[in-house]
């Protein structure tokens, strides 16, 4: 049972945590990149999705595991498959910026039931990825909390 200072003091800080400072760096390929090339880059990587980039290095598109499943399963030839075919692709984004808070962030990751989205700023009027934000990110930091280790 968490006491109800004790709670309240708990709400304060989680309001001043903010993504920036929890974020993990982004993954990013080229939208030319075949799906074969991609998947390769998913493990090499270690990470469940890829942010994808075009032409002055825009964010234009996500690919998760799920879309490399569907492709691999249908009728296709992934090394000659350009991995803007199959991504999610703008303006069906969900991203964040580093200066939303972290709980903010975690609302949409629920709200649109995915694991990961990008961090980006714009530059120049081009959106330009900074970050990573993911459920285990989220998922440290509440581990962190609990354990009341200096965050
Ligand atoms: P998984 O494929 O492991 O279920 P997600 O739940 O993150 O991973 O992805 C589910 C779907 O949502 C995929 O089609 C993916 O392209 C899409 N998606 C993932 N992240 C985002 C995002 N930040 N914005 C928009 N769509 C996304």
């Amino acid at each position: 049972y968490v006491g109800k200072k004790n709670a309240s003091m708990l709400h304060e800080k989680l309001d001043t945590l903010t993504v920036g400072e929890f974020m993990s760096s982004a993954k990013v390929i080229h939208e030319g990149m075949t799906v074969y090339d991609a998947i390769v880059h998913l493990f090499l990587e270690d990470v469940g999705s890829l942010f994808v980039v075009g032409k002055d290095h825009a964010l234009v598109g996500v690919l998760s595991r799920k879309d490399f499943l569907r492709a691999a399963i249908g009728n296709q030839e992934l090394d000659s498959l350009p991995v803007n075919i199959i991504m999610t692709r703008m303006p069906n984004l969900t991203v964040c910026e580093k200066t939303e808070t972290l709980i903010g962030a975690g609302m949409k990751l629920i709200e649109k039931q995915i694991d990961s989205m990008p961090v980006v700023e714009q530059v120049d009027g081009v959106l330009k990825v900074v970050g990573r934000m993911t459920k285990t990110n989220m998922t440290k930091v509440l581990v962190a909390l609990a354990r009341d280790e200096e965050l």
